[in-house]
């Protein structure tokens, strides 16, 4: 299953989208040899997060599976997770004495020397873990006893406001505690990395400080059934980014080292179609993420979106397309470059393999397809639609 992120888009250069106007003979080619619809990936209307648009592509619904983005963030950064654990997406950020936010994102600049003065801290019984995964990124995670994931960001999203104070979402005692001591670790974080050797460094070299950790997108971890005890076959993922990759953990695929999968528009999508092809010697399902055809579309950025995609035809699909398996394409939701966004906008479907119906559909985009075998469905419909294809079918009845 290949999924390239944000995928979808709306009519606007010469009145087309750049999935219109990219120049792709191979994903045409196999939209004409299989079959083709729209995929509203969480339901009509609703306007899918890349975290829960993907647990509705693996067939979890995603309001019984979610567990919040900091879980996926922590297993993408490869911490270990236990039951009751709480894990939150986390930024390096830069405030002035005051806590105003001057940079949210810290100059995109983090630091592993300055995590690791976080990491491994105890707030009133509580272990605090931190790992910086890329640039100004990090996750961390909180383990002890009654802890909740309801609790509000610290993260404002804009600079310029002063730093939030963590509030409980419900009324309740995990929640409370919980909150209380996400306030208190931020401002430790503050005070240890204020004055720190690394930050006067940067001050000097007129680099913005990394002095505050910013907390955002609270999760609780649970172990859930698995792809493999649910559909009964082994999965494996290749991707760059991380919270796909924690997805991928989530529900329990191996996920492949690929040397230059780095998520963004310099991946080498050659190696990831190889890694992809010596998986499946391994595995039964392989999950391939693209993730610059949603960069492109935030960027609002109509060419580089229609040249990833080309990318993609060229250097992923042309060797992809004659594997002795079915493959599946499509998107975790639209962003288009009109919008900057993410929308409701249904993504362009295709499934091609042995004995897949075919329907005159010729081309792959989000026009062509709408005439298709597969009509309009929705995302948690995919994965047993390709178990059943793939012979992993579970019948109903007699
Ligand atoms: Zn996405």
């Amino acid at each position: 299953m290949l999924v390239c992120d944000g995928l979808g888009d709306r009519p606007s250069v010469d009145g087309t989208t750049p999935l219109q106007a990219a120049y792709t003979p191979n994903l045409d080619k196999l939209s004409e040899s299989g079959i083709n619809g729209l995929l509203d990936v969480i339901a009509p209307g609703i306007v899918p997060g890349s975290d829960t648009a993907h647990l509705a592509l693996f067939g979890y619904d995603p309001y019984q599976y979610y567990p919040g983005r900091g879980v996926f963030e922590a297993l993408g950064a490869d911490m270990e997770l236990h039951k009751g654990d709480v894990a939150f997406r986390a930024n390096f950020a830069t405030v002035d004495e005051n806590m105003r936010v001057l940079d949210r994102r810290a100059g995109r600049k983090g630091s592993n020397e300055l995590a690791d003065v976080l990491n491994g801290l105890e707030i009133d019984g509580i272990k605090i873990s931190l790992r910086n995964t890329t640039q100004h990124r990090c996750a961390m995670v909180l383990k002890g006893e009654q802890l909740s994931r309801y609790v509000s960001d610290v993260d404002s999203h804009e600079a310029g406001d002063f730093v939030q104070e963590c509030k409980p979402l419900h009324d309740g005692e995990a929640e409370r505690k919980t909150a209380a001591i996400v306030n208190k670790f931020v401002k430790k974080s503050y005070e240890l990395l204020n004055d720190h050797p690394v930050n006067a460094e940067r001050r000097a070299k007129k680099e913005l400080p990394a002095n505050i950790i910013l907390l955002r997108g609270a999760g609780t971890f649970e172990e859930i059934i698995s792809l493999k005890e649910r559909f009964g076959f082994s999965a494996a993922c290749v991707a760059g980014a991380s919270l796909y990759k924690g997805v991928a953990k989530y529900l329990g695929m191996d996920v492949l080292p690929v040397e230059g999968a780095t998520g963004k528009g310099d991946t080498n999508l050659r190696n990831k179609a190889g890694a992809a092809l010596h998986a499946l010697e391994e595995h039964d399902f392989v999950f391939i993420h693209v993730k610059d055809t949603d960069n492109s579309g935030h960027d609002g950025n109509f060419e580089a979106k229609k040249r990833i995609i080309e990318r993609v035809d060229e250097e992923l699909v042309a060797r992809l397309k004659d594997a002795d398996a079915y493959l599946a394409v499509t998107g975790d939701h639209s962003t288009p470059v009109t919008l900057k966004r993410h929308c409701s906008d249904p993504v362009p479907l295709l499934i091609k393999g042995a004995g897949v119906r075919t329907d005159g559909v010729k081309n792959f985009n989000e026009f062509a397809v709408a005439s298709g075998g597969l009509c309009r469905i929705r995302g948690v419909d995919l994965m047993p639609m390709l178990a059943d294809y793939m012979g992993y079918y579970v019948m109903y009845g007699t």
